[in-house]
């Protein structure tokens, strides 16, 4: 899979969160190089737009991402 397409803006994958995970080096590769679409900040912005992603969202909440989904689709 290419780069993830909000590789250049994304506060994650440009250390811009106010608490950076000790393993994110590790999540840029497996989600932002190889996996975007698993990831759960990806998914928000593609569905609901980048300015619904929360600030303290990381890659791999999904479930969070899922429950976001869920309550925009209810709507
Ligand atoms: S995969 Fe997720 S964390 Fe990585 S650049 Fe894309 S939106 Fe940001």
């Amino acid at each position: 899979m290419p780069d993830c397409e909000l590789l250049v803006e994304c506060p994650f994958f440009n250390d811009k969160l106010r608490k950076m995970p000790k393993a994110s080096d590790m999540m840029k590769k497996m989600y932002c190089k190889w996996h975007y679409a698993k990831c759960a900040r990806y998914r928000v912005a593609t569905v609901i737009g980048k300015k619904a992603i929360p600030d303290d969202m990381f890659p791999g909440d999904t479930r969070r991402s899922s429950e976001m989904l869920i309550q925009y689709e209810k709507k």
